[in-house]
């Protein structure tokens, strides 16, 4: 079953209103960057603006808030030479779980003009194993195509294996969907939501390495909406479609048809 910190993730993705409050009440305070602050000063400062009212909502501010807060910068940088370009690895820490990230950056990504970002969740079947049950290996490579015949951009690779559930529940999810289910309803059927990605750590990534205005490449409605909410500037969406195989033509059909994604 999904815990707790599962639910306030996955309504985070949607609640952008409460994470624009958190920045209104520190743009009050001077203080833009409050999202990326410590939590408890957040808490206080919630508690003393009483935008905390009923116990529910308090639950909820509370997740959204743990969840924003929960960045630290463990920055580890080193050069990758990949390809025709010479991007640098950034390693990150998510304080609040201790799952490790990585973004790999090519050019000067701070120098306030947008930049050609892709946030990929981890997916080891996909990515490392090759499968071809779903297209997440070959959007990772044509999003990294991408970066260096642009010459600058980030590539997040954010470690929430199977939209989130984990790598032995996607195998569970795997079984079913050979059983007859689609992907959403496989993991529905596990005790999960649809898709239970938080990209709020990304957007502290962006923030961190100075991003702060994306060309989004992807075809996900709803990561556009999130990254929004974490007060990132998505001035274009770019599609990316790659890898579509006899395999996977149903799964992308589902997440066309049931999670909204983009068919252009
Ligand atoms: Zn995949």
């Amino acid at each position: 079953m999904q815990s707790l910190a599962s639910d306030y993730l996955s309504h985070l993705v949607f609640d952008a209103s409460q994470l624009a409050t958190i920045q209104r009440l520190g743009e009050a305070r001077g203080r833009q960057d409050l999202f990326v602050a410590q939590i408890p000063e957040q808490l206080e400062l919630l508690r003393q603006t009483a935008v905390v009212e009923s116990s529910e909502s308090s639950n909820r501010i509370e997740g959204v808030v743990a969840a924003a807060g929960r960045v630290e910068a463990i920055v580890l940088k080193s050069a990758t030479p990949r390809d025709r370009s010479e991007q640098e690895i950034a390693g990150y820490r998510d304080a609040l779980h201790g799952t490790e990230h990585v973004a790999m950056v090519l050019g000067d990504v701070a120098d306030g003009e947008p930049a050609l970002v892709r946030m990929h969740s981890e997916c080891l079947t996909g990515d490392a194993l090759h499968s071809l049950r779903c297209d997440c290996g070959f959007q990772r490579d044509a999003a990294l195509k991408a970066i260096a015949d642009a010459g600058r951009g980030v590539l997040v690779y954010l470690r929430q294996e199977g939209r989130g559930i984990g790598l032995l529940n996607k195998l569970r999810a795997y079984a079913l969907q050979d059983a007859g289910a689609d992907t959403v309803e496989a993991n529905e059927q596990l005790g999960f939501a649809a898709d239970l990605r938080d990209y709020g750590v990304g957007a502290q990534i962006l923030v961190d390495l100075g991003v702060k205005r994306l060309r989004l490449l992807t075809n996900n409605p709803r990561k556009v909406v999130a990254l929004q909410g974490f007060g990132m500037e998505v001035v274009e969406r770019i599609p990316l479609h790659a890898g579509e195989n006899r395999y996977n033509e149903t799964y992308l059909a589902t997440k066309r048809a049931k999670l909204g994604h983009f068919e252009d």
